[in-house]
């Protein structure tokens, strides 16, 4: 679905993204490790080019992302993204926050993306909380939100920028069963995370990256109890 080929990207003398080559295919699960500063983020923004790259291409469905304009915009539209703040909407409810863009940018009747809102509320385990505000849900609570929010786009692939990592650990807990069931579902997935759990029970396959680079990428059971670089070593021991 998505590849990046030798994409280079700098902030200034900062070389931040060197030489990356990605493929995500349908329905794969990429989980991306790596210590902080490593280009995690960096990476996940261009391939919904919050960010521009300096070389390199990214292709979507073989199609090269457009560079702006109505189809850059309708790509935006397809590439789904969780960050670790919900960004909801505070004087929205939360059926309001899901079915917003699917009515504004797909033309979704009102009746038809309420009825797909309130399944995939369900689906994420809040349908009980519809009619809530942002304010009345707990952290765990609003990350399924904004989850049921992405996925009423109907995205091909969605982006996960470290979910979990400003919730408790049961709102955790409650996050990652909903992203192991999109997992089980056949959601095309990059999950940016710390959850090493997750990351062993649910990657197809293990992106390790360091100082800007992809340096590792194997199956999680490889990359767990073999990996190939000192760096990933190093990693794994102050994470476990
Ligand atoms: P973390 O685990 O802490 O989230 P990360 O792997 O996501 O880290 P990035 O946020 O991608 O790392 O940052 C990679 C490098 O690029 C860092 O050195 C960071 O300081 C730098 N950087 C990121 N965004 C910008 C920006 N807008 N301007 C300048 N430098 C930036
Ligand atoms: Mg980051």
């Amino acid at each position: 679905v998505v590849e990046l080929r030798a994409v280079d990207k700098h902030f200034g003398p900062l070389h931040a993204l060197r030489n990356i080559n990605l493929r995500v295919n349908r329905g794969e699960v990429v989980v991306v490790l790596g210590p902080s500063g490593s280009g995690k983020s960096t990476m996940c923004r261009t391939i919904n080019r919050l960010e521009t790259i300096d070389s390199g291409e990214i292709l979507v469905d073989g199609a090269p992302q457009p560079a702006e304009g109505k189809e850059l915009f309708k790509f935006r539209t397809e590439v789904g993204m969780v960050f670790q703040s919900f960004n909801l909407f505070a004087n929205r409810t939360i059926l309001d926050n899901v079915t917003l863009a699917p009515r504004k940018i797909l033309g979704q009747s009102k009746t038809d993306a309420e009825r797909r809102a309130r399944e995939l509320l369900d689906m994420v385990g809040i349908g009980s909380k519809a009619g809530s505000y942002p304010a009345q849900l707990s952290g765990g609570q609003s990350q399924r939100a904004a989850i049921a929010r992405a996925l009423a786009m109907e995205p091909k692939v969605i982006l996960f920028d470290e979910p979990t990592s400003a919730l408790d650990p049961e709102s955790t807990q409650d996050v990652l069963t909903t992203m192991r069931q999109l997992a089980e579902r056949g959601t095309t997935m990059v999950v940016v995370t710390h959850e090493m759990s997750f990351a062993r029970s649910c990657a197809d396959r293990i992106i390790f990256m360091a100082d800007g680079a992809i340096i590792e990428s194997a199956d999680p059971e490889t990359f767990f109890s073999a990996p190939s670089s000192e760096r990933a070593r190093s990693f794994l021991s102050s994470v476990h």
